[in-house]
C-alpha cells in the first residue's frame, strides 16, 4: 500500500507539472497570437496609408489621376442606372477640366514655393466651391478636375459661378499684387440617351480640353460649356 501511495504521490506530481507547463504553453500561444494580431493590424494599417497616399497628391491633399481611374467604374454605373430611372433621366454628370491662367508667371516672377502656395490656395477655393459627393481632381500641374456625378444641367452655369467666386481672394492670400484666374472646359455625361463607357469619358477629356483652349484663346478666365451634338449620329451612309 506504501509503494501505491508513493505511486499516486509520483502521478500526481507529474501531473501537475504537465498542467502546469500546459498552461505556460497556453499562456505563451495566445502572447503569441497577440504579437502576430498586433503586426497584423499594424500592417493593415500601413497598407491602407500607402493605397491613401497613392491616390492623393502630395502638395494639395486633393485625391489625383490615379484615384479617379480606381472610382471610374462606380461613376459610369452610376451614370447608366440613372439613364433607366425615368425620374433621374433629367441629371447629368458633369466633368469639368480646370487650368490655372497664366501660372507659369507666378513661378517666373515670385519663385517655385509662390507658385506652389498659389496650387494649395486653388484647391482650397475649389474645395469650398464643390461638394461633398464631388470628385476633386490634381489632374496634374497646375490643372484640376472637377466631376459631379449628379447635377440638374441647368445649375452648371451656378457651379461655374462659384469657382470663378471663389479664386477671387487667392491673389491676394498669396500676395502676387494680381488676381488668380482660371479657364474651364464642361462637358456633361452621357452625350446622348445611351449608356457611357470608358472611351466616352475619355473622349469627353479630350473634347472638355478642346473647350479649355477656346477659353484660353479667347482671353482666358471664363469656361466654355460644351454640348455634344448629334452630328455623327446624322452622317451621310455611304455604305453600297
Ligand atoms: P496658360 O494661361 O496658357 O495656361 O499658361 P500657364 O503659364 O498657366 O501654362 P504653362 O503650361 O505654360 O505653364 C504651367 C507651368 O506650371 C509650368 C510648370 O513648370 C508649372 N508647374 C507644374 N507643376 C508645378 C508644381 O507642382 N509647382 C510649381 N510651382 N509649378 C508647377
Ligand atoms: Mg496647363
Ligand atoms: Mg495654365
Amino acid at each position: 500500500a506504501g509503494l501505491g501511495l508513493l505511486a499516486w504521490g509520483f502521478v500526481r506530481l507529474r501531473t501537475q507539472q504537465l498542467n502546469a507547463q500546459a498552461l505556460a504553453l497556453e499562456q505563451e500561444v495566445a502572447n503569441r497570437t497577440a504579437d502576430y494580431e498586433r503586426v497584423n493590424a499594424e500592417l493593415k494599417s500601413a497598407n491602407e496609408e500607402l493605397k491613401l497616399a497613392a491616390v492623393t497628391d502630395a502638395l494639395t491633399g486633393l485625391r489625383n489621376r490615379r484615384f479617379m481611374q480606381e472610382q471610374l467604374g462606380t461613376l459610369l454605373s452610376g451614370i447608366n442606372r440613372r439613364l433607366r430611372d425615368p425620374e433621374q433621366a433629367s441629371k447629368v454628370c458633369a466633368l469639368i477640366l480646370i487650368d490655372i491662367d497664366h501660372f507659369k508667371q507666378v513661378n517666373d516672377t515670385f519663385g517655385h514655393e509662390r507658385g506652389d502656395q498659389v496650387l494649395v490656395e486653388t484647391a482650397r477655393a475649389l474645395e469650398s466651391a464643390a461638394r461633398g459627393e464631388d470628385y476633386l481632381l490634381r489632374w496634374g500641374g497646375e490643372e484640376f478636375v472637377l466631376v459631379i456625378p449628379e447635377i440638374e444641367p441647368q445649375y452648371l452655369r451656378l457651379v461655374h459661378e462659384r469657382i470663378h467666386g471663389a479664386m477671387a481672394p487667392v491673389g491676394e492670400q498669396c500676395e502676387l499684387g494680381r488676381a488668380i484666374t482660371l479657364s474651364m472646359g464642361i462637358i456633361t455625361l452621357p452625350w446622348l440617351k445611351e449608356k457611357v463607357d470608358q472611351r466616352e469619358w475619355e473622349h469627353s477629356l479630350e473634347i472638355a480640353d478642346l473647350g479649355l483652349y477656346a477659353v484660353k484663346a479667347k482671353g482666358r478666365n471664363g469656361s466654355a460649356m460644351i454640348t455634344v451634338t448629334t452630328a455623327l449620329q446624322t452622317h451621310e451612309d455611304w455604305s453600297p
